[in-house]
């Protein structure tokens, strides 16, 4: 069955081909969009949705900012690099590559992938 767009409160959440190793992105524009070619349950799709959500809401709160070569997070810049062909972000914890555990935004938003919250059933 397709994937039709879904919207949560003011959140779209799409789907559309995605740079590879990526599974899922918080846009600016308020768009979550989910890589095309994923093959997630519902399960699985309700904590993508989750994850991407918390990253949504700290865009909101003004507690994270993202640009193409910074990331803003508490006030903070860090900036991005490639280095040896791979994205890295020099954050707060060190030098890691873009979506590393370790980043306080994505310990985060792995937190929140697992939050049980009825109101947040985005299984889809
Ligand atoms: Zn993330």
């Amino acid at each position: 069955m397709a994937f039709k767009m879904k919207k949560f409160g003011h959140v779209k959440v799409d789907r559309a081909p995605l740079d590879s190793g990526v599974l899922a992105e918080a846009r600016n524009d308020g768009t979550i969009v989910i890589d095309a070619n994923a093959n997630l349950n519902k399960k699985q799709m309700n904590r993508v949705i989750k994850h991407e959500m918390k990253h949504m809401q700290d865009m909101e709160t003004g507690k994270a900012a993202y640009g193409d070569e910074w990331l803003m997070w508490n006030g903070n810049i860090y900036l991005r690099r490639t280095i040896d062909g791979e994205k890295v972000i020099d954050g707060p914890a060190g030098r890691l590559p873009e979506g590393h555990a370790d980043h306080p935004w994505e310990a985060e938003a792995i937190e929140a992938e697992t939050q049980n919250n009825k109101k947040e059933d985005y299984g889809i």
